[in-house]
């Protein structure tokens, strides 16, 4: 896309990628494996997500039946590489490999090439995959052109002004993506792209408590930026003129 026929939302994710540079994929794309690499950490930060997976396919494997077959100590080490809560991960790895197992026949493939509605509810079975997190793993295998949002797009979007602030998590989402998905190709890579890039805004800059709104290089379209804008000029028009600062 060039010049005037880009999008607003293409415009930024185009600024967002000259800022940061190229975003750098998650080292697993194949269903399983995603849902392993959501497991294996909680509250994670990449790192130590990627130094717990790694465990997991030097020390046991990604394969379902090995992962059943496991001792618990290999399980609670995989876990403890990625930090806190670790006694509570080799469970939620079992889970994920008797769910796909039970229920799969120990392959995702056909799932996630099946219809959307149905991929999803199938996805949402595993522990903590939730609604984007089934979209982001359908996306990132290809398979469905979603544009899925993490907690930090999901953020962003809404601060720049795409779809509206609703009662639930779900629902503003579903209302942000929506906006957010009218601007934008149905088209893999650009939907990953964005969805990295918007995550890389949102952990770096557009934090949730204190954007650094004065280093952002969207600021120009960013409609949170342009209220906090102009209440400051409203704060400082009524302030009398001697107590204004020199
Ligand atoms: S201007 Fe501030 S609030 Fe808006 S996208 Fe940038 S960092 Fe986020």
């Amino acid at each position: 896309v060039t010049g005037a026929r880009r999008s607003v939302l293409e415009r930024i994710v185009d600024d967002l990628g000259r800022h940061y540079g190229p975003p750098v994929p998650p080292p697993v794309s194949d269903p399983l494996q995603m849902i392993l690499w959501e497991n294996v950490a909680y509250l994670a930060d990449d790192e130590a997500r990627a130094a717990a997976y790694a465990l997991l396919e030097r020390r046991v494997g990604t394969d379902p039946r090995a992962i059943l077959a496991a001792p618990d100590e290999a399980l609670l080490e995989v876990a403890r590489a990625g930090g806190i809560m670790a006694e509570r991960r080799p469970a939620k790895i079992r889970d994920v490999a008797e769910i796909v197992v039970a229920e799969f026949d120990g392959d995702l493939s056909r799932l996630v090439a099946g219809p959307l509605d149905k991929a999803k509810r199938g996805l949402r079975k595993f522990p903590g995959i939730g609604e984007p997190g089934a979209e982001k793993i359908l996306l990132f295998a290809r398979r469905q052109p979603i544009l899925a949002l993490d907690s930090n797009g999901l953020r962003v979007l809404s601060r720049l002004g795409f779809g509206e602030e609703r009662k639930s998590y779900a629902a503003t989402y579903r209302s942000v993506q929506e906006a957010a998905s009218r601007e934008i190709r149905a088209d893999f890579d650009r939907l990953i792209t964005t969805h990295l890039l918007l995550r890389r805004h949102g952990r770096t800059l557009c934090k949730t408590n204190a954007p650094v709104c004065e280093r952002c290089p969207v600021r120009d379209h960013c409609r949170y930026f342009e209220s906090r804008r102009t209440s400051a000029d409203r704060v400082t028009r009524s302030r009398p003129a001697a107590g204004r600062p020199r």
